[in-house]
């Protein structure tokens, strides 16, 4: 997966000051992505690690405004 899409900025939904795109950073062992999107609660199967569905994950964005530092976050 080496989709790239251009950052953006869009508005704050809570003071409409200018939001610049980001993301989350997931660390895991030796892996650095970023964190996605999937719906639903998450269950833990007899790994300990949380089951997830890789076809039903989305990318998700992180928009930080730069005035009150609200983030909001978008799975598109
Ligand atoms: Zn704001």
């Amino acid at each position: 997966m080496t989709e790239q899409t251009p950052a953006e900025a869009r508005h704050c939904g809570k003071c409409g000051g200018r939001s610049a795109e980001g993301f989350v950073l997931d660390m895991g062992y030796g892996e650095y992505k970023p964190a996605r999107w999937h719906e639903g609660a998450p269950t833990t199967g007899w790994t300990g690690n949380v089951k997830y569905d890789k076809k039903a994950l989305k990318p998700l964005r992180a928009f930080r405004c730069e005035r009150c530092h609200l983030v909001e976050f978008y799975a598109d």
